[in-house]
């Protein structure tokens, strides 16, 4: 039987809403066609027609993937934005989520009814894209990863098939999609068991750096603070070298899911870790700390990763040796807490020891080329185990064993050779292994 798609799904170049269907955070694209599906039985039109025409095949709902997956330029571009439902399932705390859904549109929606999701930090980015690599977020030691939440999900198979996935049906692939990317299939809807949360302490603080060296006893007492801290907290310490206008400083950010007077004696020492230049705390609604991308694309930057089951003084040196180059911006996001109750092999994310993860981010100028090492990154790279895979700006085999243990690599392409043997869904960091 051909298969023809509705004409107010399809857009080519030049239509309304094409180009912003094609503009990602990486840069724009120019994919032959763009089909928005408005339902699961949309989805599957468009993966028999993009079948019947041989067509290369890439799925984006955020469109925040750093290593570019989703900016294309040939084949058909399915576009899930449409699909941004979000209800709650009666009086339960299950929400159900379409596939194209933003954490912003989340966040917002959960919020009048006092539930929340822990996801990233960035109101555009998908719930999809986020969720399959993991989801690390401001409640990642509260409530662990935005996986360790997840509890179904609806994924259409390259042949059109829909599948209900979860612990009970489909569980070999539902390992595989916490963690594994985009390798299996479209996520129609995802279901998750939010949790109760209302209005969070979040605060951000500047500390001057007269000299770079002043980050050593910054990201030491920040360590301190973080050790043994409280799971209601997360905090992140970013280091940044003097840009344009702004000197060297270093910014702390946490959220505290709880009131002020509940935060008070967990933060105190946070907020003393080094000169302070400027503070801001304030309780409000958790959506509202969700912040939104400036507009696309990003400035062009390297970014490297890697999550470290310690973090003592070697590790801590090596940090800041690494941002004393002078070239890069460090990140160091506190994990831990819930993110290790659930058992290494639960997941196909399988870093549940770290303690923090560290991104350095190098700006790059036009003709720099993004996989030149890093000034520095080798002396922390060495220290730690896997990268997380959401925040790779590269998706070849060496990211695939940068993110996944040997282990998990091959279970990853077992699932893989079952569900989608041509790689139809090649738009992934590949989990075939060599
Ligand atoms: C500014 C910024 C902030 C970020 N903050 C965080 C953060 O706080 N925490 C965190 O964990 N990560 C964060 N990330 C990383 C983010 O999780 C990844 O970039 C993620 O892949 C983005 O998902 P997306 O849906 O927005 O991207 P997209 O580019 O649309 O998709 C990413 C991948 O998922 C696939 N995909 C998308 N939708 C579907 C679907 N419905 N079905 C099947 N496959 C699909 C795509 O094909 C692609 O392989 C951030 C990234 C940026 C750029």
């Amino acid at each position: 039987m051909t298969v023809a798609l509705r004409e107010d799904m399809v857009l080519h170049a030049g239509d309304d809403g094409y180009q912003d269907a094609v503009t990602t955070v990486t840069g724009v694209g120019t994919p032959d066609i763009v089909v928005r599906p408005r339902s699961t039985a949309d989805v599957v039109d468009a993966l028999l027609y993009a079948r019947q025409e041989h067509m290369p095949l890439t799925v984006r709902s955020g469109g925040h993937n750093l290593a570019g997956l989703t900016q294309v330029s040939d084949g058909m571009l399915i576009d899930m934005r449409r699909m941004n439902t979000v209800e709650r399932v009666g009086v339960s705390s299950r929400v159900r989520i379409g596939g194209g859904a933003t954490w912003g549109e989340v966040a917002k929606a959960l919020s009048s009814e006092g539930l929340a999701l822990t996801a990233g930090d960035t109101a555009d980015v998908g719930v999809a894209g986020l969720t399959l690599g993991g989801g690390i977020g401001w409640m990642v030691r509260e409530y662990g990863l935005s996986i360790d939440s997840l509890v179904s999900v609806e994924l259409v198979t390259a042949d059109g098939e829909v599948l209900e996935v979860s612990d009970s049906e489909h569980p070999d692939l539902f390992w595989a999609v916490r963690g594994g990317g985009g390798n299996f299939g479209v996520l129609t809807r995802l279901e998750f068991e939010a949790h109760p949360v209302d209005k969070v302490v979040f605060s951000t603080v500047l500390f001057a750096l007269d000299s770079l060296a002043e980050a050593r006893p910054v990201v030491s007492a920040w360590e301190r603070c973080q050790r043994d801290a409280d799971r209601r907290l997360t905090s992140v310490l970013a280091l940044m070298p003097a840009m344009q206008d702004s000197p060297a400083m270093a910014m702390l950010q946490y959220c505290f899911d709880g009131d002020e007077d509940e935060a008070a004696p967990h933060v105190e020492a946070l907020s003393a870790l080094g000169t302070v230049m400027h503070k801001d705390i304030q309780y409000r609604p958790y959506a509202s700390i969700l912040v939104q991308d400036d507009p696309f694309p990003a400035p062009a930057a390297a970014q490297r990763n890697v999550l470290l089951s310690d973090f003592g003084k070697a590790e801590q040196s090596a940090v800041c040796d690494a941002f004393e180059t002078g070239q890069l911006m460090m990140a160091i996001r506190a994990l831990g807490g819930a993110m290790a109750d659930v058992p290494s092999s639960a997941t196909a994310f399988s870093a549940r020891n770290a303690a923090v993860m560290v991104i350095g981010t190098q700006l790059l100028a036009p003709g720099d080329d993004r996989h030149q090492p890093m000034p520095g990154w080798e002396g922390i790279e060495h220290r730690g185990g896997e990268s997380y895979v959401n925040w790779l700006d590269s998706a070849d085999a060496t990211a695939s064993r940068r993110a996944y243990s040997e282990d998990a690599l091959l279970r990853l392409a077992r699932v893989k050779a079952q569900c989608d043997p041509n790689d139809v869904f090649s738009k992934a960091v590949p989990v075939v292994s060599e």
